[in-house]
């Protein structure tokens, strides 16, 4: 609770002071410190400044000074408390209580809340994640975490409340996250920042620093990734240069963990105010620059309106910028209209002298101000690493190479999932096989044997088995992401995607669809053009996610056992070239081109550890393992139910009639629904099974595959043959109900049509509008059908 937000009469115990270094000193200095008793003297709601009582005296604070104090009020003690404490009599009894109070502040006092700033990719996540043992996804490129994750642990008797934000390269609202970091530090004021750097590329990481520095709040610099500093032969007073920019500096490897304990302690230290290296310097910006500053200043401090979440110096340096967040802050000030004209001559005499943007000109001079400071403190070593990663480059991104190079990886990708998955497939194949003809052998016939062979082993068994399959393939795109090569593949796909209207930037978004094209929908965030990002949610449901994979696996390693990696590679190219075509007309008939231009960097490259890879590909395991358990394992027993119950007495009947032939006329539930729907899904060459295992995918792709098992368990003589043997063998019908032509409409028409209900969920959040959600369930089932049409038709003649 805050000190504002108490009444006249109350009181209350000091946690914590927050907000920028000079404010809170000032603070302190009067005697807020943790554990001291405050008492509201006069509060009225219109009154500013607040009175207060503190050691006996009377202090008077601003309102939005009182909201910067962090404290614990004291309960009001009720007229018999009064009573029984005057009747139990005792000298002590004002202060036993007050000595619990201080306990409760001083409990409330050791929880620090960091948050972690730094550029993208300088190791946050690892850090986080090594810090509170949690498993956040790392990647090796920008815009992996698009929202605050918040971790807790304990550390010496603290306790730390982390978050892990997303990467940004400035403080300015340029970007989403920026905006969203910004406004993080303000209305959390969060106790230390931890400002995360790549050590081995300082210069770049320490332009955020300087905006740090600015914001004068209390901080900590972990010098991450220091091994590959190390390794590089550079020399790095790291200490000095901590020193010289007031602010003390942790090297740590995040990766393995080495220094964070040494992190730990320097934060506690900075938090306690017992660390000397800490000063708020000046990052000087230039004698054209800085007397405007000075100006705005005294008069940002003169007025007692205006917040004190961020420095005065911060937010005339933003001002002079003309930052629009820090216009609105200002707009607070009792005489905005003429802080604005005194800024616009300010401005515009810099600008004349200089004769570029102001903002040009504060980042030359910050740039100037590290390179200063590095020039002093460090010895570079040999540029062998860029020179391993530029010779790489030169041959990824080359113009002719490149691209074949990028097909050839995602074709061996796709092969290492079909071929290589096949062998842990066949075991768990066999293993269902051998469960599901053991429950057959000890369970007395009747309806729990039914369920439980057929729905349940039939439909769970019969997506498990691709478990290895998705692993693989998980594990494929793990250590692309992990290796940087992904921030390539969207470097060499950017001029493409430019044909298309859209960015690079879009790429990782789409391939991380091939996951799963929840949390890619989800990462479109860090695209900062609003109608490029509602197109890329649009087109990602065609990137094939791995809830299809199973039907690919299931129907080309049937009928297309030969030529199964060029059948899949059809497929998600397929998929591609669907969403292709989705975003011209999207950008042709809704949204006119933008040309935002923006920054693509090119991370160096790093061998991902075999164990962070094997980590994030068995969380995602575990996650396909849940939705086994959850959602398909009730879709299973749905479907069952469905196919089972009106008819399985009739059946049953004519069974005892002796009535060999099969019978025809049955009438399941299933079948109702699958007949109904089935002329508008005959033209594509689908039986009514097909037709309502489509149906049964809506609410997740998966359930196609399992629903397959389901309608499939059929005779007994074959029911130890596998799924795809079954589907192959002749139907009911006296026809095959999948031939290959028949299972490339299928495979094409699950590709395209209606995404999951998760999908559609994430798409109407992401682009807060329902709109979004029906287009993609409308439009995507329109072409699914128009291409599974066109497909089949085609298949036929060969
Ligand atoms: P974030 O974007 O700041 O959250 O960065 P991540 O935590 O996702 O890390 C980006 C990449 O750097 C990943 O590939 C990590 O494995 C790698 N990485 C993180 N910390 C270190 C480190 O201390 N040393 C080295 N060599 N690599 C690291
Ligand atoms: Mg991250």
């Amino acid at each position: 609770m805050r000190l504002s937000e108490l009444r006249t009469g109350q009181e209350c115990v000091v946690v914590k002071v927050l907000g920028h270094g000079a404010f809170r000193k000032r603070v302190l200095e009067m005697g807020f410190v943790r554990g001291r008793i405050v008492k509201v003297l006069l509060w009225a709601p219109l009154k500013d400044p607040v009175k207060y009582e503190i050691m006996g005296y009377a202090i008077s604070l601003r309102r939005a000074e009182a909201e910067m104090i962090e404290v614990v009020p004291i309960e009001q003690r009720s007229a018999e408390d009064v009573a029984h404490d005057a009747s139990s009599v005792s000298d002590t009894s004002h202060e036993s209580p007050t000595h619990s109070r201080g306990e409760i502040a001083e409990r409330e006092g050791r929880t620090i809340n960091v948050a972690l700033v730094g550029n993208p990719n300088c190791g946050k996540t690892s850090l986080f994640n090594i810090a509170s043992g949690a498993r956040e996804r790392v990647g090796n490129y920008s815009g992996v975490t698009v929202d605050v994750k918040e971790g807790t642990f304990r550390y010496k008797g603290y306790t730390f409340r982390m978050a892990d934000l997303p990467g940004t390269y400035s403080l300015s609202a340029y970007s989403p996250e920026e905006l969203y970091v910004r406004r993080y530090l303000r209305d959390k004021s969060p106790d230390v920042i931890l400002n995360v750097l790549d050590a081995s590329n300082l210069e770049r990481n320490l332009y955020l620093t300087t905006e740090l520095i600015d914001m004068d709040r209390s901080m900590v610099i972990a010098l991450n990734m220091y091994d590959e500093l190390r390794e590089s032969g550079a020399k790095l007073d790291y200490q000095m240069l901590g020193e010289m920019i007031g602010v003390p500096m942790v090297p740590i490897v995040a990766r393995s963990g080495e220094g964070i304990h040494k992190l730990f302690d320097t934060i506690i230290d900075v938090y306690e105010g017992r660390q000397d290296e800490v000063r708020h310097v000046h990052v000087n910006l230039g004698h054209d620059i800085e007397p405007a500053i000075r100006r705005l200043i005294d008069t940002i401090k003169a007025d007692s309106g205006i917040d004190r979440h961020f420095s005065p110096r911060y937010l005339a340096i933003k001002f002079l910028e003309g930052d629009r967040e820090v216009e609105t802050i200002l707009a607070k000030a009792s005489d905005y209209a003429s802080l604005m004209t005194v800024r616009d001559d300010l401005r515009a005499d810099i600008e004349k002298l200089t004769r570029e943007d102001i903002s040009s000109t504060v980042a030359a001079e910050k740039y100037g101000f590290i390179a200063g400071a590095l020039a002093e403190t460090m010895v570079p070593g040999e540029v062998k690493k860029e020179r391993s990663t530029s010779i790489i480059d030169t041959i990824v991104t080359n113009k002719l190479f490149g691209f074949p190079l990028f097909l050839m990886i995602m074709f061996f990708i796709f092969w290492a999932t079909f071929f290589v998955g096949q062998y842990p497939m066949n075991w768990i194949e066999s293993g269902v096989e051998w469960l599901s003809g053991f429950v057959g052998r000890i369970m007395p016939d009747g309806m729990l044997k039914d369920l439980i062979s057929d729905g349940i082993i039939g439909g769970v068994g019969g997506v498990i088995v691709f478990l290895p399959n998705i692993l693989i393939l998980y594990f494929c795109i793990s250590f692309m992401e992990d290796s940087g090569y992904m921030a390539r593949a969207a470097f060499i796909m950017d001029k493409i995607m430019h044909r298309i209207g859209l960015h690079g930037k879009s790429f990782i978004p789409l391939i991380m669809g091939f996951g799963c094209n929840v949390p890619a929908i989800i990462a479109t965030r860090s695209i900062e053009s609003r109608s490029s990002r509602i197109i890329t949610i649009a087109i990602n449901p065609f990137m094939s996610c791995s809830a299809r994979l199973p039907l690919y696996v299931l129907l080309t390693g049937t009928f297309f056992y030969q030529s199964a990696a060029w059948v899949f590679m059809g497929l998600y190219l397929g998929g591609i070239v669907a969403a292709v075509i989705t975003a011209r007309l999207l950008r042709r008939f809704i949204f006119s081109k933008d040309e935002t231009p923006f920054v693509m960097e090119l991370p160096p490259y790093r061998i991902p550890t075999l164990k962070a890879s094997m980590r994030h590909t068995w969380a995602k395991g575990v996650q396909y393992l849940k939705k086994m358990g959850g959602i398909i394992l009730f879709a299973s027993i749905v479907v069952w139910a469905l196919n089972y119950f009106p008819i399985h007495d009739v059946d049953l009947e004519q069974k005892t009639n002796e009535t060999e032939s099969i019978d025809l006329s049955r009438d399941s539930y299933l079948e109702i629904a699958g007949k109904f729907i089935n002329p508008v899904m005959e033209p594509l060459g689908f039986s009514w099974r097909a037709s309502v295992a489509a149906l049964a995918g809506v609410p997740a792709k998966e359930i196609v595959v399992s629903t397959l098992g389901v309608l499939y368990t059929g005779d007994e003589e074959v029911s130890d043959q596998a799924l795809g043997e079954r589907l192959e063998s002749v139907g009911p019908s006296g026809r095959p109900d999948f031939t290959p032509a028949i299972a490339l409409s299928f495979m094409v028409f699950i590709l395209l049509y209606c995404p999951c209900m998760a999908t559609v969920t994430a798409i109407v959040r992401e682009t807060r509008s329902w709109h979004w959600g029906a287009f993609s369930v409308v439009y995507n089932t329109l072409l699914a059908w128009l291409a599974a049409f066109a497909v089949y038709h085609i298949a036929l003649f060969f």
